[in-house]
């Protein structure tokens, strides 16, 4: 399949964000398409359960994307399975979204929803127990490991922070990182080392995750100097060796944060005009369902007011104005 489709805006991605820009879209009647590699859904299809988004205060993940998938659909929303290889804009203000079918999508506004990619320890075990001890997000998990002996594995902002939250559920929390000094800000290491629930493993690295039918159970560790291994009894694994946000798609320059993410304004227009981006890849505080929703709709109706001033601009410019 070839060729070249237009469209008022397209959707690169139908995780929490993308499904809600396409309802929000279709609200607007615009002409507006949603491209996803995968099924609909993204990270609520890779955790079993999902905590504190508003009106359900527990629902399986897959639910949940169905509910959002069938929400968008009622309102029109065109879902393509199809993976997004670049995203180029024009010197027209068009932008190219070109595909792996060999369709090239077009429109003068894209909404870049594609989430990230947490770093992944690529040990025996990880995937295995993912979603059953292994997590990568401590605000969604933590609460499921109430009083139970839980580890953290990294040594960047992110680990500590996560760690000394973790301490708010879990009666014990060791921290494990490669290396005999973190990299995080000495603020955040300041607190980690005064709270009396965590212990620190310096000069490990994880070999294996093991557990059984009930979930994760051991953590097995190599000494980064000695070699020496050993192995620590704990029901969870929180990851934070890194998240990697989703942009590289983008073919022009746009501005971002140190560790990549899109800096957008009170629209959620990044500094190309005409691409938005919503959830987990842009810059900000948290990432959690409730802010992925809100930057998709602030999206979409930017999109909207967008549109409306271009086509403006270009009948002015058509008539000499
Ligand atoms: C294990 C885990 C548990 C979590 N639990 C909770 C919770 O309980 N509560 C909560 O509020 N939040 C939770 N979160 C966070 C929440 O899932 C995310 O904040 C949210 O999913 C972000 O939505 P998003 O649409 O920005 O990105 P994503 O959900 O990551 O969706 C991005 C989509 O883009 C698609 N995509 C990427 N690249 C391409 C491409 N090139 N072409 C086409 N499609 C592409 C992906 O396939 C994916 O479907 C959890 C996250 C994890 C990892």
């Amino acid at each position: 399949m070839s060729g070249t489709e237009e469209f008022d805006v397209i959707i690169v991605g139908a995780g929490p964000a993308g499904l809600c820009a396409a309802m929000y879209a279709g609200r607007g009647l615009l002409k507006a398409v949603l491209l996803e590699r995968g099924v609909p859904g993204g990270e609520l299809l890779n955790t079993e359960w999902i905590d504190d988004y508003p009106g359900f205060e527990h629902v399986l993940g897959r639910e949940l994307a169905k509910k959002m998938t069938d929400h968008a659909t009622l309102f029109g929303a065109d879902i393509r399975q199809v993976q997004v290889e670049s995203i180029f804009r024009r010197s027209d203000g068009i932008f190219e979204v070109a595909t792996s079918s060999g369709v090239t999508f077009e429109a003068p506004t894209v909404i870049l929803t594609a989430g990230g990619t947490p770093t992944k320890l690529d040990v025996p075990g990880e995937t295995e127990y993912a979603g059953r001890g292994v997590s990568y997000c401590a605000v969604c998990d933590g609460a499921f490991f109430k009083g139970e002996t839980i580890a953290v594995i990294g040594g960047g902002d992110a680990a500590v922070e996560e760690a000394d939250y973790l301490t708010r559920y879990a009666e014990k929390v060791y921290v494990i990182h490669r290396r005999e000094q973190f990299r995080a800000s000495r603020i955040l290491q300041e607190r980690l080392f005064a709270n009396p629930k965590i212990e620190v493993i310096w000069n490990k690295v994880v070999r294996e995750l093991k557990g059984g039918p009930s979930g994760l159970q051991s953590i097995e560790l190599d000494d980064t100097i000695t070699g020496v291994d050993s192995s620590l009894a704990a029901s969870g694994c929180f990851i934070f060796i890194g998240f990697r946000p989703n942009t590289g798609l983008v073919k022009q320059h746009f501005e971002h944060d140190s560790s990549g993410y899109i800096i957008t304004d009170d629209r959620m227009m990044t500094s190309i005009p005409g691409l938005f981006a919503a959830g987990d890849l842009r810059v900000q505080l948290t990432r959690q369902i409730t802010t992925a929703v809100g930057d998709a709709t602030t999206a979409a109706i930017a999109v909207e007011k967008y549109l409306t001033e271009r086509r403006t601009r270009v009948d002015q410019a058509s008539v000499g104005v």
